[in-house]
């Protein structure tokens, strides 16, 4: 497999809104923007961000593909749908955001400390792996994300919530050891390989 973000460079050669046309989802949405600035009016987390919707957009149409791609702005959006519902334009200003972050994971230029994607990844590997989520493992993934000490903290903090969620049955110690998975896990492993190869082709990003 070559690199793609090299792949990605050679077939668009300076024209990143085309790119985020063909390969972030919603892509194509983003040049009937009309730079209104109602979405980060009403985003309730934009004015802390490095760059807001309507930034990020015009930053788009501007080529600024490296500042996009390494931004972490869009792995900060929460999914509450504010903007979408007020857009004038009607942008599915979410989903791009969320295909924005992707992209720039897959072409490795995503931030790699960023919480969110760190998270996003620990739980697409622990869903891949079985068909379902071991959801003790994912806790104690996210507890000791930043390592030792700071995972015994937190999961010292959360001891009450933990404690109650083991007596309702909702966590389950066993799974610790193993979780039975979901009927042909390996067979949707496979089928995730292949659409992901598939969809690579498609774009020009594989082999
Ligand atoms: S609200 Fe819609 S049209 Fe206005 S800046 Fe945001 S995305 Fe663009
Ligand atoms: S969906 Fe995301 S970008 Fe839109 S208002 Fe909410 S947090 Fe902000």
């Amino acid at each position: 497999m070559k690199d793609i973000n090299t792949a990605a460079l050679s077939n668009y050669r300076n024209d990143f809104l085309r790119e985020v046309e063909d390969n972030v989802e919603e892509g194509r949405w983003v040049k009937m923007c009309m730079q209104c600035g109602v979405c980060s009016g009403s985003c309730p987390f934009g004015s802390h961000w490095q760059h807001s919707p309507q930034e990020l957009f015009m930053m788009i149409r501007a080529g600024q593909r490296e500042a996009v791609l390494a931004t972490e702005s869009m792995f900060m959006c929460t999914s509450c749908y504010n903007c979408v519902v007020r857009c004038p334009r009607e942008l599915p200003i979410t989903h791009i955001m969320h295909g924005l972050a992707n992209y720039a994971h897959r072409l490795g230029l995503a931030p790699q400390t960023n919480p969110t994607r760190r998270f996003a990844r620990m739980f697409w590997t622990n869903i891949v792996r079985g068909g379902r989520v071991n959801e003790l493992k994912l806790s104690l993934g996210l507890y000791f994300m930043d390592g030792f000490i700071s995972g015994l903290r937190q999961a010292w903090a959360m001891r009450k919530v933990g404690i109650g969620l083991l007596r309702t049955g909702r966590l389950n110690l066993f799974g610790l050891v193993g979780q039975k998975g979901c009927r042909g896990a390996g067979e949707l492993q496979r089928m995730l390989a292949k659409a992901r190869l598939l969809e690579d082709q498609r774009k020009g990003l594989g082999d």
